[in-house]
């Protein structure tokens, strides 16, 4: 129950759904029950605006330009203060909004009001906030859509700025502003804005940037989890999917460790009891098949998929409470075919499942029944992915997907290094620890699961 309410709120809060949290903020005058409140508290627990004193927000003053172009900063780049010329004459030295006009400047977001003037006092309009926004992405090269034709709608779309049109267009289409009338649509391009619909409008940019997503499987449901899910836990992190077979309980199968050439490394699965007693509470448990074979053997048995992945997915059901929807592949990916695919659609509730191609980049799947993590968690450059993905700007949404089983942290002894990429990942701040099934849920409107 508990980890359904985790990933609904979590849901709600990508999409942007205001989720009641009680606020954190000092302001006295920002109300629970405004419109703004969440903006105020999205804002102010970011550390991307701080009060007009140490109790006051003052939603209703007007927003100037340097005011907001210090917010835009704060928000987007943490190296901002390492911009320390001054391009404009009314920018004096030693004021605290120079670097970040200085940023906004040299990465071209803003060309100020004249050839020498960037008017930091004068109050923004809310066409120059849209600007200031689309300057930022295109300077990024990050991907949006703008709808075409969509401020046609608009009662005063004709006293936009000519300069601004593309900017409130982005602005428009992504709801980053909404109309200022309920009675008919207005832009108001020419409107000052206030504090309050400031961050309002820096709450829905930031949720529309990219995202970077990380993701974890492991495979088989063998005793090695134990220490897998310890790891975890120490860092209050839930986002790896456990992949079980239900007709193998309390398998050993030792020819693992005799393969690997280490008969001292086991690969024992749990028992019916071992699972039901919860070691795996709290995590996402998904399907392996009941008895891990060949899938493609049954590409004319329709029954057997059944029996193999359906009756998997029922008697995990009948354990963990939750419908199963993913699979990892049995085998991997020379084990199913496209047709084995289209039985598993027709004949199961499965709509994603897992390979074993490393892809070694971070691109989010084209299909779900074929999806591929970016590595393995015994490749050498484990580390170097995870920090290149932390590095990484990212102009459209990213995955990081390790995969592996639990007896490969014995063969190689992997928990160390395991437990720094947990503690690099969750402390990163802008990666979204998301289970595969998570993952799933947040995109399968826009990934489809098969051609
Ligand atoms: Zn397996």
């Amino acid at each position: 129950m508990k980890r359904i309410f985790s990933l609904i709120i979590c849901i709600a809060m990508l999409i942007g759904l205001s989720v009641n949290i009680s606020a954190s903020h000092p302001f006295t005058d920002v109300k629970e029950d405004t419109w703004y409140s969440a903006a105020v508290e999205y804002c102010y627990s970011k550390n991307l605006v701080s009060g007009t004193s140490g109790t006051t927000f003052s939603p209703d003053m007007s927003l100037t330009r340097a005011m907001f172009v210090v917010i835009l900063a704060r928000a987007v780049d943490n190296t901002y203060l390492e911009y320390t010329n001054i391009s404009f004459e009314d920018v004096t030295v030693g004021s605290w909004y120079l670097e970040a006009v200085e940023w906004a400047y040299q990465n071209k977001i803003t060309s100020g009001t004249s050839s020498t003037t960037f008017s930091p006092d004068k109050e923004i309009t809310r066409e120059q906030v849209c600007v200031l926004f689309y300057n930022y992405l295109c300077s990024k090269g990050i991907e949006f859509d703008i709808e075409e034709g969509i401020l046609d709608k608009y009662t005063d779309a004709g006293y936009i700025s000519k300069w601004a049109i593309k900017g409130v267009e982005y602005a428009v289409s992504n709801g980053i502003i909404s109309s200022t009338s309920t009675s008919k649509l207005s832009i108001s391009p020419k409107m000052k804005m206030t504090r309050a619909q400031a961050v309002q409008m820096f709450m829905k940019f930031n949720e529309n940037l990219p995202k970077k997503y990380f993701t974890i499987s492991m495979d088989d449901g063998i005793t090695q989890d134990l220490r897998i899910i310890d790891i975890l836990k120490k860092y209050n992190v839930n986002c790896c999917t456990f992949m079980v077979n239900t007709g193998l309980y309390g398998a050993n199968w030792e020819w693992v460790g005799q393969i690997l050439g280490k008969p001292e490394i086991t690969h024992l699965r749990f028992t019916e009891e071992e699972l039901r007693s919860g070691i795996y509470d709290g995590f996402d448990v998904q399907c392996h098949t009941r008895t891990h074979p060949s899938l493609k053997a049954y590409d004319d048995n329709p029954d057997m998929i059944k029996e193999e992945v359906q009756k998997n997915a029922d008697e995990l059901y009948d354990i963990t409470g939750i419908k199963p929807v993913g699979l990892a592949w049995p085998g991997g990916d020379n084990e199913y075919t496209e047709k084995t695919i289209e039985l598993v659609l027709e004949n199961t509730d499965i709509r994603y499942a897992r390979g074993i191609q490393n892809s070694f980049n971070y691109k989010l799947p084209e299909y779900f029944m074929t999806w591929q993590p970016t590595c393995s968690v015994q490749d050498p450059l484990l580390l170097t992915y995870a920090n290149n993905f932390i590095q990484a700007d990212a102009t459209e949404d990213m995955l990081f997907y390790v995969w592996g089983h639990g007896y490969e942290f014995d063969d190689r002894d992997l928990y160390d290094d395991f437990e720094k990429l947990i503690k690099m990942m969750s402390e990163a701040g802008d990666i979204i620890l998301v289970s595969n099934t998570e993952f799933y849920e947040l995109y399968k409107n826009e990934i489809p699961s098969w051609k």
